[in-house]
């Protein structure tokens, strides 16, 4: 038995898989026109489906099993705000390029506020899946005064406030995971920088082709001596820093609040990356440790690179900003990755809301 199914916007090979429990190998070889299973679904498709009872069923066996995009970020925005969730708030802080909302969600009692962000990069979206996995689950947990790993959600819960912006890069995201359709609104900017190739698992940048992690000002100038000279797949630093709509709303975000650490996540290399140009506060090696100890990742002091998010958040604020690189392998990380990436991540994150407050004052606790 087979059936027909018509594609729609937001459709990917494994998201078809999934919502019909068959493997994508059964689905490729009843539909043999569709080249691989890295091939883009685009809407208006027509799609031979076989029946499940024939094929093996297909068995979720990693924690993130389809792409996670604005789109599953919708769904779970309007989950989270459909309850009533003491101590959470859900804010717009600006538009993409391609006018996607980005959001920000505030859950917490505490003074000390942590910033989190994740899918500054277009192929590393399973950090969005991740943070919102994270921050799902804590609710619960602060809900029913559950331990977590040894750690106490309801405790840190009044201790802190979480920031977290999952997806500063929807329209890179979505790219990467639906491919280029002729409706797209960039589609000759995009097609032009990629030479015509259709494939886009490679791209990190936004859609006007600037690396978001790339344009801030520390270091932005010798950066772009060797950085690519105009608009490009990744690491072009924009015409000036902070140029594109998502890194302002991040920088408008920062200057607002008082944010006593920040953490952004970036894949791949299983790495956490502390240091700026000995910028950073002498406590920030000692803090790196505990997320080491905590998540079996390595603490590296520096990139090779600077023009990023964290380095001008240690050169501007003077205050702990670590880069974690999730997960090993090739972005976009396969889905098996995220097994590895929720066990070693759900620690971390825990021990870095167990940090001192180093809002001002900062001398205070730089002397200890
Ligand atoms: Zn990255």
């Amino acid at each position: 038995m087979v059936f027909t199914y018509k594609t729609t916007s937001g459709d990917t090979l494994t998201k078809v898989a999934n919502r019909f429990h068959i493997r994508i190998e059964d689905l490729l070889a009843a539909n043999k026109e569709i080249p691989s299973s890295h091939s883009y679904l685009y809407p208006g498709r027509h799609l031979l489906i076989p029946d499940n009872a024939s094929s093996t069923k297909r068995k979720k066996l990693y924690p993130c099993s389809e792409e996670y995009g604005w789109r599953e970020l919708e769904n779970d925005r309007r989950l989270l705000q459909s309850q009533t969730i003491k101590g959470l708030k859900v804010e717009q802080i600006g538009q993409s390029v391609m006018k996607k909302p980005l959001w920000l969600f505030k859950y917490g009692r505490g003074q000390k506020k942590i910033f989190l962000t994740g899918t500054w990069h277009g192929n590393e979206w399973m950090n969005s899946w991740l943070l919102m996995n994270f921050l799902k689950t804590f609710i619960k947990k602060v809900n029913t005064k559950a331990p977590w790993l040894g750690y106490s959600p309801h405790k840190l819960y009044q201790d802190a406030t979480l920031f977290i912006v999952p997806l500063v890069n929807p329209d890179g995201a979505e790219l990467v995971q639906e491919g280029l359709s002729k409706g797209h609104s960039h589609y000759e900017q995009v097609a032009a920088i990629n030479d015509g190739w259709s494939d886009f698992r490679h791209w990190s940048a936004n859609i006007n082709g600037v690396d978001l992690n790339h344009q801030w000002p520390a270091g932005w100038k010798e950066e772009a001596k060797t950085s690519p000279k105009q608009p490009w797949y990744r690491h072009y630093g924009g015409a000036s820093p902070i140029s594109e709509p998502e890194s302002k709303s991040i920088y408008l975000l920062t200057m607002k609040e008082d944010f006593s650490h920040v953490l952004a996540f970036h894949s791949q290399g299983q790495e956490i990356y502390w240091g700026y140009r000995d910028m950073e506060p002498k406590v920030c090696k000692s803090l790196a440790e505990r997320l080491a100890s905590a998540s079996s990742y390595h603490p590296v002091k520096t990139a090779a690179s600077a023009a990023g998010f964290k380095d001008w958040f240690i050169k501007e604020w003077k205050r702990p900003g670590f880069t974690i690189e999730t997960g090993i392998g090739k972005n976009p990380l396969p889905f098996d990755a995220s097994l590895e990436m929720w066990l070693n991540n759900v620690p971390l994150i825990l021990e870095s809301l167990t940090f001192p407050s180093f809002s001002p004052p900062l001398d205070k606790w730089e002397k200890e």
